[in-house]
This record gives C-alpha cells, sequence and structure tokens, in this order.
C-alpha cells in the first residue's frame, strides 16, 4: 500500500519561494491565498541574526481532523495518504478550517470552496511528483511513497532525525522537517507584528479591535516588489519575518446562530419538562405561543446557518450527501428533526386552540411530542459542543464542560423568552413562577461557570490560555466583561430584583450574544501557523 509524505530539509532550503510559486501555477491558486508558502523566523539582533525557513503547508495527517469535520466529504483521505479534497462537493462550511491545527486551508476567493494543499494529486496519479519538488533548485524537498524501503524518502526518513508540527494534537503528520526549528514550528512561540513582516501588507486579524502581537498576512505585496518594514529587520530576539496566516472563517453568524438555538431550545425543554414534571398546567395558549417562538427561532437558526456557508446555495448536500462522522452533519439532522416535530405539534395545538381540532384529538400526539421534542431540543442545544470538540484548531473549545454550558445557556434563553410571553398573553401565573426561577438560576450558574472557569481554571494547554486571555484581557475584553458579565448577566440579576422581567430577559439575551461573540472570535484569532 502506497503511503505518501513529505521531508522538507531546512537544511539546505534557501528561502527562496520557488515552491510557493510552482504551486501557484500549477493549481491556478488565486491572489491573497497560499497552498503552501516559507515562514521566516528571524533570531538575534542586528549583526549577529540568523533566518531560518520553513516551507509550511498541510501535512497530509494520517489522522485527519479536517476530513472527520467536514459534512459532506469534500475533504476526504485517499488509499495513498494524500489528503484531497473536491471543491464540487463543497459547501463553504469552513469547519475544515476550525478543524486543522496547522492553519493549511483557506477559502478559494474564486470558488467559495475550500483548498489546500494536494500532493499535486492530479500529477502523482500520472507518476509525477509535485510541481513543488521538481522545481526546488536545492532538493529540499522530497515526496514519496514511506512504506517502500527503497524509496528516497523512506532512507532519509531512517537516516536523519526529523521533526512535524504539533504532534500533541494526534493528528499523526506525514510531513517531516529535517533541522525542525522550534521557533517556526510552535506559532505562539513567536510575537509577530507589522513592524517585523516584510514583503506583504499586515491587517488585523479581528474586525473588531486590533492587538499588537497578533497580525495576519494577506499576501498582498506593499509598496515595491522587496520592502521591509519601517526600521531595522531582526531587532528583536526572536521574530516573525514572513508567513501566511489565513483570515478568521467564522463570524457574528455563529454566535447569532447559538443564541437563536439556544432561545428554540430552551423554550421547548421548558415548556415539555415544565409539563411533564407537573409544574404547571398543559395550557393550549402557552403552547401555541410558546410553540410559534420556537418555531421562529428555529427558522432564524436554520437562516443564520446557511447565510454563513461560503456557497449557501448548496446547503441541501449537507442532507443528500451527509459523512455522518461530523456533528455538522448530525447538528443537520438534528435540526431537521426538531423542526418537523415542533412544526407538526404547534399546527396541531394551534388548530386545536382555534376550534379547528377537538382539544381531546391532540392529547395524545403531545403526549408523544413532548418529550420525543424535548430530547430532540436537548439534541440540538449541545451538539454544538461536539461539533467545536471537533475543531481541533482551537484549543479554547475543547471544553468538555460545554455542553452543560450551553443547555444552562438555553435554560435562560427559554425562561428568559418565556418571562416576556408571559407578560404580553396571558399565560399560567405557575408558568411564569418556573421561568423566572429556571431564569434566575440559569443566569447565577452560568455566571459562576465562566468566572470560574476563566480566572479560577487553568487552561490545559498554551494556545488556550493565550486565546482565553485574548477573551477576556485582550481584544475582546469589552464583549466578555461589559456585555457578557455586567450586560448578560449582573444587569438582569438586578432588573428581576427590581421585577422588571421583560428588560431583564432583553439584556441576557444581548449580553449572551457578546458573550459568546467573544468566545468564537478569539481562539480563531491565535496563529496556528
Ligand atoms: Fe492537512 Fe490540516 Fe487536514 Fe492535517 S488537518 S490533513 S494538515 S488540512
Amino acid at each position: 500500500m502506497t503511503n505518501f509524505g513529505f521531508v522538507i530539509n531546512n537544511r539546505t532550503c534557501i528561502g527562496c519561494h520557488a515552491c510557493s510559486t510552482a504551486c501557484k501555477a500549477e493549481n491556478e491558486v488565486p491572489l491573497g491565498v497560499a497552498r503552501t508558502w516559507v515562514k521566516y523566523t528571524e533570531v538575534g539582533a542586528y549583526p549577529d541574526v540568523r533566518r531560518n525557513f520553513q516551507v509550511t503547508r498541510c501535512n497530509h495527517c494520517a489522522n485527519p481532523p479536517c476530513v472527520r469535520i467536514c459534512p459532506v466529504s469534500a475533504m476526504y483521505q485517499r488509499e495513498d495518504g494524500i489528503v484531497e479534497f473536491d471543491q464540487d462537493q463543497c459547501i463553504g462550511c469552513k469547519a475544515c478550517l476550525q478543524a486543522c491545527p496547522y492553519d493549511a486551508i483557506h477559502v478559494d476567493p474564486d470558488s467559495g470552496t475550500a483548498a489546500k494543499c494536494h500532493y499535486c494529486s492530479h500529477r502523482t496519479d500520472l507518476g509525477l511528483e509535485p510541481a513543488c519538488v521538481v522545481v526546488c533548485p536545492e532538493h529540499a524537498i522530497i515526496a514519496g511513497d514511506m512504506d517502500d524501503p527503497s524509496s528516497e524518502i523512506s532512507q532519509v526518513l531512517a537516516r536523519e532525525q526529523v521533526t512535524v508540527r504539533k504532534p500533541e494534537q494526534g493528528t499523526a503528520p506525514k510531513l517531516f522537517y529535517v533541522d525542525g526549528n522550534d521557533f517556526a514550528l510552535t506559532p505562539t512561540a513567536v510575537p509577530r507584528s507589522p513592524e517585523t513582516f516584510m514583503w506583504s501588507d499586515v491587517v488585523p486579524v479581528s474586525d473588531s479591535e486590533s492587538e499588537g502581537p497578533i497580525a495576519q498576512s494577506q499576501g498582498h505585496p506593499a509598496a515595491g516588489p522587496i520592502q521591509y518594514a519601517p526600521g531595522r529587520a531582526a531587532e528583536h530576539m526572536v521574530q516573525v519575518g514572513y508567513t501566511f496566516h489565513h483570515l478568521v472563517p467564522w463570524h457574528w453568524p455563529v454566535p447569532a446562530y447559538l443564541v437563536t438555538k439556544g432561545i428554540a431550545g430552551g423554550l421547548f425543554m421548558l415548556m415539555s419538562l415544565g409539563v411533564l414534571l407537573g409544574l404547571f398546567p398543559a395550557d393550549p395558549g402557552m403552547f401555541v405561543v410558546g410553540g410559534f417562538a420556537s418555531l421562529v427561532m428555529l427558522g432564524a437558526t436554520a437562516a443564520l446557518l446557511v447565510y454563513d456557508l461560503e456557497r449557501p446555495e448548496r446547503f441541501l448536500r449537507i442532507l443528500t450527501h451527509p459523512q455522518w462522522d461530523s456533528w455538522l452533519t448530525r447538528g443537520a439532522f438534528l435540526l431537521m428533526g426538531f423542526s418537523l416535530l415542533l412544526g407538526g405539534w404547534w399546527l396541531a395545538e394551534t388548530l386545536a386552540w382555534l376550534g379547528v381540532l377537538s382539544p381531546a384529538s391532540v392529547v395524545g400526539f403531545r403526549g408523544l411530542a413532548l418529550p420525543l421534542g424535548c430530547l430532540l431540543a436537548v439534541g440540538v442545544t449541545v451538539y454544538t459542543a461536539f461539533l467545536f470538540g471537533q475543531a481541533e484548531g482551537r484549543d479554547l473549545w475543547q471544553s468538555t464542560l460545554l455542553p452543560v454550558h450551553l443547555l444552562v445557556q438555553a435554560g435562560v434563553m427559554g425562561g428568559g423568552s418565556m418571562l416576556v410571553l408571559a407578560q404580553l398573553f396571558s399565560l399560567p401565573e405557575s408558568l411564569s413562577i418556573v421561568s423566572a426561577a429556571v431564569f434566575v438560576t440559569g443566569l447565577v450558574v452560568d455566571l459562576t461557570a465562566i468566572l470560574l472557569g476563566e480566572l479560577g481554571m487553568p487552561h490545559a494547554t498554551e494556545t488556550a490560555a493565550a486565546a482565553a486571555h485574548r477573551m477576556s484581557r485582550g481584544a475582546h475584553r469589552r464583549s466578555f466583561w461589559l456585555g457578557g458579565i455586567v450586560l448578560g448577566h449582573a444587569v438582569p440579576l438586578a432588573l428581576m430584583g427590581l421585577a422588571w422581567p421583560m428588560l431583564a430577559a432583553a439584556a441576557a439575551v444581548a449580553g449572551l450574544y457578546f458573550y459568546e461573540h467573544a468566545f468564537v472570535m478569539a481562539p480563531q484569532e491565535i496563529p496556528n501557523s
């Protein structure tokens, strides 16, 4: 069985960028993105300086998280070990960009689909070597079958001491560096700033706020063909001189969808559990208005998900070409199942409430819909935690407590939304009491969990700690503290004390959006390459 891999010899690489250029030409890679690039790290202070080159690209991992997370098998692993992609299948969900711990994938600006190094598989299939291998004047890139003991790559691997990027991720990269340099291999080890970059404009990683040390290159030339940024190059002990950090893939629609999904699931869980546990009566008016609000929020959730796709017209492929290992696929089916059940049940309840159906005729359906819908609502609420878990490029999202956290937040949003509905419509008194209790308890638990998690618990990795720092003390500190903590928790608790439930619910929902925004954005802004 063939098992393709790369060896890149940093000892002989001269940083000429011929490989990057050949890749661009061979694969018709558009301006502004790159499938392979040469990262520069510079060490020392002038005149005692040294520049390290690292050819950077997809590692064709033996255990590729990008393949697992892809909902439509557009990213897949071939029998010969090449991790390949199919632009005709890709829906542009950008989940693979979140899963790759090496920042190897980008969205092709022409096609709106994911793209990366694919080992020049069109050449490999003809028995040719990848374009970067052929063009390298130093033979610093060696490609071949690692399972063939007579191949050059096998012999180099047997002879040389090699390193890979981030071995702790468990992805088993199949790109090995001879003389791998720790500063280049570990993206967060070296500060990067616009002043130290050459040959490229540097733009802030976030549209929310720029913060010095983290920046990304879009690869556009600055004024002139070769130009150093103002000031002396290599004036720091260690600095990044050039790299190609890709743009942040997920923006406001993702935190917004977390909120709308939380309201939809929270409302249904509250109604079903409250009735099943006998906390309040099975009030038809509650079912009609609560079910309608839940349906509207579910519709908004689906609309946000489709809107966030780079190829929204392809969204049905998740249902027609599902890849079942992906939590994006599982989530889509949970959302669809919940929508169908919720829609059917709400229609029946509404027809009974209008007198078109007899009230007795919906009792049996209700007895089935409430427990089944509750299970689906739990699934819809928590599946995002498992999707974030598959996003292995974002360490801050790898929390085993995230499903519980999402359930608590759904309780806050469901309880708060039901409080608003109870003020607007004539609903049972006991429903208002239970909703207020769920809302306030959820706020207190959520606030405690955020503060303990944020201020009390150490983070598992240095990358997660950097993301948490950026969230609560860096670029997103205002969203986190003023939005998430003050507006999302402290203000609603105070307003509940003043018996202003509608304002309290509105503040909580708005504040939770700000919190989710900080939580979603910060880890994406920590460089992975
Ligand atoms: Fe390549 Fe990244 Fe996928 Fe590994 S996880 S195969 S480096 S795209």
